[in-house]
C-alpha cells in the first residue's frame, strides 16, 4: 500500500492565481452526484452538470449490511460524498473498494475509504496496480492548470449572464465543484489498491457474500490493459468502467473507444468476450446505465469498422497525415475531443504498423477463436 502526495509547487501558485485557500472541504453545501437504484441494492451515481468530474460510481450494497463502491471519483470530497451514500444505503461500512481501471477518476477517492474502514479491501487488476504510480499521479497534475483556466473562464461568463439578468443557479453550481475540487486537490493523497488481481483473460474472482455474487472479471487490454469488470450475474448488471461508450466518442462519434493506455485493435476483441455475459444492464463510467446489448454491439461494429479503414489506408502504403484527412474528428468538436480523436487514430495507425513491420498478425486475422 503506498501513498503518493501531489507535488504541490504548482498547485500552490495555481490556488494564488484564483485566489483560493487550500482547505480540507466539507462540501456540505455541494452535492455531485443523482442517484438511481438500477437493481435491488444497487445504487448508481451519475454527476450533475460540472466541468472537473464528468464519471460515474456504483454502489452495491452486501446482505449482511455494508457495501462495496466500484470507481471512487477524482477527490476526496466527492469520496465523502459517496462514502455517505453507501453508508446509508448499505447500513454499514464499505467493505470492498473496487477500481476498474487506473485513470484518476475511477480510484482518486480510494483514501476516504480506507480511512473509514482501515480493514477494507481495494481490488484492481495487477496492471493498474503496477501502473497507476506512473501514468496517473502525475497527469493530475498535468489537467489542473486547464481546470483553473477553466474556472476563470466561467467566473467571467458568470459576471456576463449576471448583467443580461440570468438564472445563475447552474453556473453557481459548476462553479462551487470547481473550486471545491481545486481546493481539494492541495491535500490530495492517493491511496493504491491493495487487493492486486493476477488475471488472465477469461478469468474472474468471485466474492461470495450471502445470497450476493459478486465477480470481478477480466477480459482482456481496452481502455487501459487492466480493466476490471464487475458482474453480477443474478441482477443481470455489468459495470464496465472505461471499455466503451466514453462521452467523447473517439474511434467513432457512437463507439466511444479509445484504447488510451490499452489497445485500440484489441478492443473490439476484449468486448466480443465481455458480450458474453448475460446482461441486461451496463453500467458505464461515462455514458450511464445502458439498457439492452445494442450499445456493446454498435461499439463493437463501429470499432472493428474504423480498425478495417485505418487498416486499408495502412496498406495502401499511407502515412498518418493523410489518414488523418480521411478520418478528420466530428465537425466543431471541443479541443478535448479532437485531440483524443486525433491520438486514438494515430494510436490505432501505430499499432496496425508495428504489427505489419514485424509480421505479427492482427486481432482476428490468425486466431479465429480469439
Ligand atoms: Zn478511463
Amino acid at each position: 500500500m503506498q501513498t503518493y502526495l501531489l507535488r504541490t509547487g504548482v498547485l500552490a501558485s495555481l490556488l494564488g492565481l484564483i485566489g483560493l485557500a487550500p482547505i480540507a472541504c466539507a462540501a456540505a453545501d455541494y452535492t455531485h452526484f443523482s442517484w438511481e437504484e438500477v437493481a435491488p441494492g444497487v445504487h448508481f451515481g451519475t454527476p450533475l452538470a460540472n466541468f472537473f468530474q464528468g464519471g460515474n460510481v456504483t454502489i452495491i450494497t452486501l446482505p449482511g449490511g455494508g457495501s462495496m463502491v466500484v470507481d471512487t471519483q477524482n477527490s476526496e470530497f466527492l469520496g465523502r460524498e459517496i462514502l455517505e451514500k453507501a453508508k446509508a444505503v448499505g447500513q454499514g461500512p464499505v467493505k470492498y473498494v473496487v477500481n476498474t481501471h487506473l485513470h484518476q477518476d475511477h480510484m482518486g477517492g480510494n483514501i476516504v475509504f480506507r480511512r473509514d474502514n482501515p480493514r477494507l479491501k481495494i481490488f484492481a487488476h495487477r496492471y493498474t496496480c503496477t501502473n497507476a504510480p506512473f501514468k496517473t499521479v502525475n497527469r493530475m497534475e498535468d489537467r489542473l492548470p486547464g481546470i483553473v483556466k477553466g474556472l476563470q473562464d466561467t467566473r467571467a461568463q458568470r459576471v456576463k449572464l449576471q448583467s443580461e439578468g440570468k438564472d445563475l443557479a447552474g453556473i453557481d453550481h459548476r462553479i462551487h465543484g470547481t473550486e471545491l475540487y481545486v481546493a481539494d486537490t492541495k491535500e490530495f493523497k492517493w491511496e493504491m489498491p491493495d487487493n492486486c488481481l493476477d488475471l488472465k483473460p477469461g478469468q474472474s474472482k468471485v466474492l461470495q457474500e450471502g445470497g450476493r455474487r459478486i465477480e470481478l472479471r477480466y477480459f482482456g487490454p481496452g481502455h487501459t490493459v487492466g480493466d476490471l469488470v464487475v458482474f453480477l450475474p443474478k441482477e443481470k448488471v455489468v459495470i464496465v468502467g472505461d471499455m466503451w461508450g466514453q462521452g467523447s466518442g473517439y474511434l467513432h462519434p457512437d463507439a466511444g473507444i479509445d484504447g488510451r493506455d490499452g489497445s485500440v485493435l484489441e478492443t473490439p476483441w476484449t468486448l466480443k468476450r465481455l458480450r458474453q455475459l448475460d446482461f441486461d444492464i451496463a453500467l458505464t463510467g461515462h455514458a450511464g446505465a445502458l439498457r439492452g446489448k445494442a450499445s456493446i454491439d454498435r461499439a463493437i461494429d463501429l470499432g472493428d469498422q474504423a480498425i478495417a479503414s485505418i487498416k486499408a489506408l495502412n496498406q495502401r502504403g499511407m502515412s498518418i497525415g493523410p489518414v488523418l484527412q480521411k478520418l478528420p474528428p466530428p465537425d466543431k468538436a471541443p479541443t478535448f475531443v479532437v485531440d483524443g480523436w486525433v491520438s486514438t487514430v494515430v494510436r490505432t495507425f501505430e499499432e496496425i504498423e508495428l504489427r505489419r513491420m514485424w509480421g505479427i498478425p492482427l486481432p482476428g486475422e490468425s486466431t479465429p477463436k480469439r
